[in-house]
């Protein structure tokens, strides 16, 4: 129930009360005062009657009563009189006159007990009040009672039976009544009148209020109360008013700045406080993801991170991550349908030789197939099932797309995808520097740990690799060998064609190196053309093999140079780990002593280090 209502139904309960109260004890009153004024009325009457028979006896006149009596019906507000006689003066005097005996048991209860009785009584209509007075018998005063009457003292003579009209005075108490009632119902009506000027402000202030609020819990802030008065109730409105244009200011520049890092702002869902708290959530999660994925150790950790993040936090089932080589222009898949290495699902396989046919790598934009569904011609639904659809993103590194973020999914989720793809784009925009910061450190550590030349690992890289390739070794129980290779009289080369002719011989030898070996070992350019190869999981016996594998391909590798065919020879020297020693530089110089024995033995050829090989150190 509302304020106003509330209060106008409880005074108005309380004047209705109040009125009625009123109305009772006015009535009550009228009452009283009627008896009391119509007991005094008889009572002046029956003594003077008292006082007219006493004169009456006095002077002899005691028969003329009737008409006495009789006249006094005419006294204004006596309707009826009548006396009767007690036992005691029938005895005494006779019966009397017609009526003097008492005919009625009101009368015979004055009579018997000398008591008065007053009684309002209902007669045709008309109200009476009826008044039955004792004369009680008294020996004082002159003359007294007993000088005429043969009775005791306080014995009852007789009574007067007294009717007075009581219409008239009911009418009039009833107009009073009813006077006094509209008098207090108009003070009444009045008062609620006034009250209620007095209280509209303060109700109205007060649903002005609630209103305000309640758009304020549902996200609006614009909403004002009117100041009515300059009282406290006004200064509340005010005080409300001081409030809501806050907290619209300060939120609104929160939700805009929030906005501004977030890149879009906040979604209108009509609730600007909950749409600008989900939003400094989100900055605060791609905050934390940021820290997360800047703590880890490559890319591919945050590819990983990525991956889970597309598909626990945003549902994505099936996406692909694409990385775009920085020098050539291709494309490589690095998560597909949130696989790691997976091979290309989504697009057609050209994009991966030629990039420039995914549109978002040459363009740089989102490629969004719910808005425009033919945008994009390389992708390739599997065609099984419901029907996709995709939308890709670009992940921009150093003003050139380095990634591209392919997210595929039912055609008829469009909509929902379309909504996350805002806050999807914030991780991806964080997500791009720390990847090419990770890119280009995997990039300095690698050619600092290659050789520029051939492409081969350097001695650097096997330095910092020794201690991983024992301990791998040592726990799996198996062994691994060392070939050291150099090439036979190599320097002629350079003496006789020039560096340049050199160069071309060192990497055409380590193509023939690569390929002769898996892709789980090692090509190490050790020197200027020394060359070391750790072949892994791998006993001396089959290194020995795979040495003459090497050596027959060189032998018979034609080097063309400028007016000249080139064919060289190369020595290699085996040894194993760990069977010749356990200790891995020791076995490097083993190999290089197969290998220097393999140049004293006249070159061309493998040899495998045998323990009479090693003389004094200081040879070497
Ligand atoms: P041997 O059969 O005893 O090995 O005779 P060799 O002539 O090959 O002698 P050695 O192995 O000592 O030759 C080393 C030569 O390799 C010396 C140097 O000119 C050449 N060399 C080293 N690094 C490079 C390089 O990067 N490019 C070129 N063109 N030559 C290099
Ligand atoms: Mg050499
Ligand atoms: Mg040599």
């Amino acid at each position: 129930m509302k304020l106003n209502t509330k209060t106008l139904l409880f005074f108005s309960v309380l004047m209705g009360a109040l009125v009625m109260l009123l109305i009772a004890i006015s009535l009550y009153s009228f009452k009283q005062f009627s008896m009391y004024t119509a007991e005094r009325h008889a009572r002046s009457v029956a003594e003077t009657i008292k006082v007219a028979l006493t004169e009456s006896m006095v002077n002899g006149t005691i028969s003329n009563r009737p008409q006495f009596l009789s006249r006094l019906k005419d006294v204004p507000g006596v309707q009826n009189v009548k006396v009767v006689r007690s036992d005691a003066v029938v005895s005494q005097f006779g019966p009397g006159i017609t009526g003097e005996r008492a005919i009625d048991g009101a009368e015979n209860q004055v009579l018997k007990q000398g008591k008065a009785s007053f009684r309002v009584t209902e007669h045709h209509g008309e109200t009476v009040f009826r008044a039955i007075i004792p004369y009680i018998a008294s020996h004082q005063g002159t003359p007294n009672c007993l000088q005429c009457h043969n009775v005791i003292n306080d014995a009852v003579l007789g009574a007067v039976s007294i009717d007075v009209p009581m219409t008239e005075v009911r009418q009039q108490a009833m107009i009073a009544t009813a006077m006094v009632s509209l008098s207090v119902f108009v003070a009444a009506v009045l008062t609620l009148l006034l009250m209620r000027k007095q209280i509209r402000p303060l109700v109205e202030t007060a649903s002005a209020i609630q209103e305000v609020v309640n758009q304020a819990v549902r996200g609006g802030f614009s909403g004002r109360v009117k100041q009515q008065t300059r009282d406290e109730v006004g200064e509340i409105a005010a005080s409300i008013n001081h409030l809501m244009e806050f907290l619209d200011e300060c939120l609104g520049t929160v939700g805009r700045r929030v906005g501004e890092l977030m890149g879009h702002q906040p979604q209108n869902t009509g609730n600007q406080l909950v749409a600008t708290t989900e939003m400094v959530e989100s900055l605060v999660e791609v905050s934390q993801f940021k820290q997360a994925i800047e703590e880890d150790q490559n890319k591919l950790d945050v590819y990983q991170r990525l991956s889970r993040l597309l598909a626990e936090k945003y549902d994505f089932q099936l996406f692909s991550i694409y990385e775009v080589a920085s020098s050539k222009n291709r494309m490589t898949p690095i998560v597909v349908n949130g696989e790691i290495n997976a091979p290309c699902h989504w697009c057609d396989q050209q994009i991966l030789i030629d990039a420039t046919h995914c549109r978002v790598r040459r363009t740089g934009h989102e490629v969004n197939a719910v808005e425009f569904p033919s945008l994009c011609t390389m992708f390739r639904d599997s065609g099984e099932g419901e029907k996709r659809t995709h939308i890709c993103l670009p992940i921009t590194q150093s003003g050139a797309v380095g990634c591209v973020v392919q997210l595929v999914f039912p055609v008829e989720q469009g909509q929902l995808a379309n909504l996350m793809i805002p806050y999807i784009a914030v991780y991806l925009r964080e997500t791009a520097p720390v990847l090419e910061g990770k890119r280009l450190m995997e990039h300095l550590r690698e050619s600092s740990l290659r050789d520029a030349m051939t492409g081969l690992y350097n001695r650097r890289f096997l330095e910092e690799y020794v201690t991983t390739l024992v301990s791998t070794s040592q726990r799996r129980g198996s062994p691994f060998s060392i070939l050291m290779l150099d090439l036979d009289y190599f320097k002629q080369v350079n003496d006789t064609f020039g560096h340049e002719a050199g160069d071309k011989v060192l990497k055409t030898l380590s193509e023939i190196l690569v390929k002769s070996v898996r892709g789980s070992d090692m090509v190490v350019r050790y020197g200027g053309e020394e060359f070391l190869i750790v072949l892994l999981d791998t006993a001396a016996e089959q290194a020995v093999n795979v040495a003459e594998k090497i050596r027959a391909k060189v032998e018979e590798t034609k080097v063309s140079l400028p007016g000249t065919v080139l064919q060289k020879t190369i020595s290699i020297g085996v040894a194993e780990f760990p069977s010749d020693t356990d200790t891995f530089w020791q076995v490097v110089k083993f190999a290089d002593v197969a290998l220097y024995e393999a140049k004293t033995q006249g070159r061309n050829r493998v040899l495998r280090f045998a323990p009479e090989m090693w003389k004094e150190p200081e040879q070497y």
